[in-house]
């Protein structure tokens, strides 16, 4: 495929080389969240929204990007820029491709762990549904293998990309942010009607949905968000929420890659921030998961 073509198909003008090839940037073994028991969480590389809270702003650029950790580097007067080249491990490269069958590898390395705890594997991000068409791949092969799948998403592309995907899944995790629709277009670039659409989709088609809610103070974490959250969902044949408390631990990743953190001296909520919207959650009838 072309460069060209592969723009094209994933619409935002990421240069991933071919849709037979991932651009991830971590993976995370023995995780216990993002899904049930120990997990292997896979990191997908690209994402179209600029969340100001993103934890993980390595995520956002679809390309591979080379950075310095300042700390590390030998200051020598002559630097060959080159990532292979250097001694103190100061350059590093964040993001790599990888193909289906060296994925498969890869996770199948904790299989032991998948099969004594329920556990398995979920597509994270950035948004996995940027390359949506390996990822389906990828977990159709696992779920042949009997292995637990999941996606993390935040929903917002076409059906025809999101539900073949999902139909892979043994859990949705789909996040919903900023429930006004003029807001969430400004500050996510996320358009909320669609993102409502296709989790009504999801579940209509009896795909397990976990809708997970990031807790932001200044953009999310109001009284008036939660209702309109509960007021959407409450149609829906849903019955647990995760609630995800703001924190700051991407902040030192911000200035790695010389970008703006747009969340600065904003502490993480308290237990007694997050405890009245989970009342009102609890309340509505739904189990809570604080912290995913
Ligand atoms: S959708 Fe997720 S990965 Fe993308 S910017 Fe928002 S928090 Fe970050």
């Amino acid at each position: 495929m072309t460069l060209s073509a592969a723009r094209r198909i994933n619409c935002k003008c990421i240069d991933y080389p071919t849709d037979e090839t991932a651009r991830i940037f971590n993976i995370q073994r023995y995780s216990l969240n993002d899904g049930q028991g120990i997990r292997t969480v896979i990191f997908f590389k690209g994402c179209p929204h600029r969340c100001p809270w993103c934890a993980n702003p390595e995520s956002i650029s679809g390309s591979i990007e080379t950075v310095r950790r300042e700390k590390k580097c030998l200051h020598r007067a002559v630097c060959l820029n080159d990532v292979d080249e250097c001694p103190s491990g100061a350059l590093a490269r964040i993001g790599r491709d990888v193909t289906l069958d060296g994925l498969e590898k890869e996770a199948l390395k904790d299989d032991i762990f998948f099969r004594s705890s329920s556990g398995g594997v979920t597509l994270s991000g950035g948004e996995v549904l940027m390359q949506a068409e390996f990822a389906t791949r990828f977990l159709a092969r696992l779920r042949r293998l009997g292995i637990n799948t999941a996606i993390e998403t935040a929903g917002d592309a076409s059906a025809a990309r999101l539900l073949p995907l999902a139909r892979q899944c043994d859990d949705v995790l789909f996040d919903l942010k900023i429930m006004d629709e003029k807001q969430s277009k400004e500050v996510l670039h996320i358009n909320l009607p669609r993102v409502l659409k296709n989790m009504r989709l999801l579940v209509a088609n009896g795909i397990h949905v976990i809708p997970r809610i990031p807790l932001i103070p200044g953009y999310t974490m109001t009284r008036e968000n939660m209702c309109r959250v509960l007021d959407v969902l409450a149609p829906l044949a849903i019955d647990e929420l995760h609630l995800l408390p703001f924190h700051p631990y991407g902040e030192p990743k911000y200035s790695l890659l010389d970008r703006p953190w747009q969340m600065k001296g904003i502490p993480a909520p308290d237990e007694s921030d997050i405890a009245p919207l989970r009342l009102m959650a609890e309340s509505a009838g739904y189990r809570i998961k604080v912290g995913g």
